[in-house]
């Protein structure tokens, strides 16, 4: 059972920190351009002494908890048919299963129908699969070994490269949801994967970013900024970098990316995904030791199938520990209450050393 952090916890955690951190940092509210999205954020730190700004995860994630869950083992027979899995120790650790109630489903190609001037739709064609990450119902991504981590980066890629040979998919999107907050459905730890046949528009927007960069690389040079800074850096080896971007929406957001430059995901080399694998890994239980239960949710960024341009894939792990307000969701701008120095500076004491 994980702990639940009180708000009441959490709140007098912040007071501690934010003293520590007042000397380093200002509390005035600055504007920081996202330059992958091309959005600008609000760094608001003087905001946090709000305790109401924080939610720890409340809502019970199952709406009836004698139900069997679907994904625990000797359930396999009765759910959906398994369409790879991955096996360790004699038993399956990483499954793949078609989604029961898919968002995307079917071959037909994507055919544009204008019903008139402002009607306008297509087959929502593709496919949409769920990785059950773990047979043991009550682990998260915190807890997966090394290994085991890998063996689910793998199903990510061998499914992801399964679809990008699927004539009419072009982008595939791997998700992780943790926490009725942040949009599980189910408590056992999964992901989606959800193929479709257009590119949808935060990548398009991220793909833009990447072209109105002067420079290589976007996400290489922002490697080599955040090093220089030192001052976001969560989690570094030799094959990955985890900070608090400079230009964090939310708290405590987190951006993995793999020092080997490469668009796909599924292209990339068994060690990169591996890193990235341990990497998620060890970010959640720093987050976990410093928050407590939270929801969150992985996003997992790779390029177009069919790339013109360039893109270096990446993960975001955005907990959910603030709700979106009117001004946000009217402008779009978000407004984060934890500077992204301040929050490295609190996840990275709690990054555990490998052994
Ligand atoms: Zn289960
Ligand atoms: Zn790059
Ligand atoms: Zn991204």
């Amino acid at each position: 059972m994980l702990r639940m952090t009180t708000l009441v916890e959490l709140a007098s955690n912040r007071a501690t920190l934010s003293a520590l951190a007042a000397d380093a940092w200002s509390l005035m509210s600055q504007l920081r351009l996202d330059p992958l999205t091309g959005r600008w954020v609000v760094i608001a730190a003087e905001r946090i002494e709000r305790p109401s700004a924080f939610l720890t995860r409340r809502l019970p994630v199952e709406g009836d908890p004698d139900r069997a869950c679907p994904f625990c083992p000797g359930m396999e027979e009765p759910g959906p048919a398994t369409l790879e899995s991955y096996a360790g120790a004699g038993r399956w650790q990483v499954r793949v299963v078609r989604n029961r109630y898919p968002a995307f489903d079917g071959t037909e190609p994507m055919v544009v129908s204008h019903l008139g001037p402002v009607f306008t739709q297509a087959p929502a064609s593709g496919t949409h699969e769920v990785v059950v990450l773990t047979p043991n119902h009550d682990a998260t991504w915190a807890d997966l070994s090394s290994a085991h981590a890998t063996l689910v980066m793998e199903a990510l890629r061998d499914r992801m490269a399964d679809h990008s040979t699927i004539p009419g998919l072009r982008y595939s999107q791997a998700v992780v949801n943790r926490g009725r907050e942040a949009g599980a459905s189910i408590e056992h730890p999964h992901g989606q994967l959800l193929s479709m046949p257009f590119v949808p528009g935060e990548t398009a927007n991220e793909l833009a970013g990447f072209a109105r960069f002067h420079g290589n690389c976007l996400l290489c040079a922002v490697i080599e900024a955040e090093e220089e800074a030192a001052c976001r850096i969560i989690f570094a080896d030799d094959r990955v970098v985890v900070v608090a971007p400079f230009w964090s929406g939310s708290p405590y957001e987190m951006l993995a990316i793999p020092r080997q430059h490469g668009p796909h995901l599924y292209r990339a080399e068994t060690d990169d995904l591996a890193a990235i694998g341990h990497a998620v890994q060890v970010s959640l239980a720093a987050m976990r030791s410093q928050l407590g239960d939270v929801a969150y949710n992985l996003l997992f960024h790779s390029a177009p199938f069919r790339l013109s341009g360039d893109y270096h894939w990446h993960v975001h792990l955005l907990p959910q520990v603030t709700t979106r307000g009117g001004f946000e969701l009217g402008s779009g701008v978000l407004i984060n209450v934890v500077s992204p120095e301040q929050a490295a500076e609190e996840l990275g004491s709690r990054v555990v050393a490998p052994a």
